[in-house]
């Protein structure tokens, strides 16, 4: 495998940099701002969006037939990492996520009318998977959907919605067959954010990213809005979840947050001691810049077994995220560790080391370990789909 980019993709990349110095503008792009890929919640960031759909940079990787450019996807991971360096929404659900499961599950009736909306920027999604009692265990999800004449009613609760409270559409599973066993039963619909039987609620987490609970009230679902077959929609989430394990958990944050804590420990001293000096941290600092090369390439990886129209690589996504989002955490401990007492002052404050964002990145890299599946659960996947080991529970 060649881990180098071949003329055509630097020259991409280099193009999507010069667009970046022109459009990543601070009311768009922060890097203090952890992992910005879901959030697209102002004017001006769904504004910036149109702006990368105009160049033709949204579902570059899709078909044609659907408005695409069927460009392998390394194009997408430079436009998305590149994005994500800078702190700028990315390509986010719609693309990665929904977008691709749709091209391979949806109806005609649903690519004609989603696909065309999500390559022009045009909407935003919220993912409904976890409930109460259906977090790891997401085949457990209770909410329920009852046929009726022309579509289904539904019924329950979901939590930890992200995007519920700015996004247009609700990407959400419900169980349809309870006396079926739990996989069989539940399938996958496409709901209107602003259904009036919807009531959002928010959720603070510790990375100061809202999330929220969301309660279904007899809210009907046309048979249109349900993705693919009935009692399907386990299959359908699994495939969208190991496209959210890579897409979601963009790599370039954690090395531009290392790439700071070097140029840190390049210039500051301890008790007098310049910290470039430290054997300790000098040890700490490569270990981390070796595993930051362990995640370039374990991402792609999965860029390289990854193909639209083809079910997405379960292992590789898995793979990916754990270590990734591991790293981070560790990126985050050393930034706090290295940077002393002064790391724990809030992010933005100005007389904090690396700009107070030690603080910050150690709150969120927390979260990141647990959405999109916990990382334990990655390991239950990594143990049975690679190693062959027995399932355990
Ligand atoms: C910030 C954030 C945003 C999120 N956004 C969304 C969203 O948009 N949409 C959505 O549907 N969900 C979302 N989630 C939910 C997320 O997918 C769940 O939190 C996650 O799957 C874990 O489920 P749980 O919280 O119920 O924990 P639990 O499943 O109760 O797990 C608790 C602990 O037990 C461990 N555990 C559970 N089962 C096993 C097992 N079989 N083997 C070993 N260990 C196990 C877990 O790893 C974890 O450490 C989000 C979560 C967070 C934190």
């Amino acid at each position: 495998m060649d881990f180098e980019f071949a003329a055509e993709e630097r020259a991409f990349a280099e193009e999507v940099e010069r667009f970046l110095d022109e459009h990543a503008t601070p009311d768009v792009a922060d890097v203090c701002r952890e992992n910005m890929a879901q959030i697209v919640d102002t004017p001006e960031r769904r504004a910036f969006m149109k702006k990368l759909a105009a160049r033709g940079w949204l579902g570059m990787t899709w078909p044609k037939e659907y408005g695409g450019q069927e460009k392998p996807g390394i194009y997408e991971y430079i436009l998305n990492e590149a994005l994500a360096r800078r702190g700028a929404p990315q390509i986010g659900k719609g693309v990665g996520i929904i977008g691709k499961t749709l091209i391979r599950h949806g109806s005609e009736f649903l690519k004609r009318e989603f696909l065309p909306k999500i390559i022009g920027a045009e909407i935003e999604f919220a993912v409904g998977y976890s409930e109460p009692q259906a977090g790891s265990d997401a085949a457990n999800m209770q909410l329920r959907a009852t046929k009726v004449g022309g579509g289904w009613r539904l019924d329950g609760q979901k939590i930890w919605t992200t995007s519920a409270h700015f996004a247009d559409w609700y990407w959400v599973g419900a169980r349809t067959d309870p006396e079926k066993p739990k996989h069989d039963g539940i399938s996958l619909f496409l709901v209107p954010m602003n259904h009036k039987g919807l009531e959002i609620r928010a959720t603070w987490t510790i990375g100061d990213e809202r999330t929220n609970e969301v309660y279904f009230d007899d809210v009907f679902v046309p048979d249109e809005y349900l993705v693919g077959e009935r009692g399907r929609g386990f299959a359908y989430i699994s495939e969208a979840l190991d496209l959210e394990r890579f897409t979601m958990f963009t790599f370039s944050p954690i090395e531009q947050k290392l790439g700071e804590l070097v140029e840190y420990a390049r210039e500051a001293a301890k008790d007098g001691q310049p910290l470039r000096a430290d054997p300790l941290v000098r040890q700490r600092l490569a270990q981390l810049a070796t595993q930051c090369e362990v995640a370039r390439v374990l991402g792609l990886r999965f860029v390289d077994a990854a193909q639209v129209g083809k079910k997405p690589p379960t292992v590789e996504a898995s793979e990916y995220k754990l270590f990734a989002t591991g790293l981070s955490q560790r990126v985050a401990n050393a930034m706090l560790d290295v940077a002393g007492p002064g790391a724990q002052l809030r992010v933005y404050t100005k007389e904090a080391p690396l700009r107070g964002r030690s603080e910050m990145t150690y709150r969120y890299s927390v979260i990141d370990t647990i959405g999109g599946g916990a990382s334990e659960i990655q390991k239950n996947i990594i143990a049975r789909r690679k190693l062959g080991l027995p399932k355990n529970f």
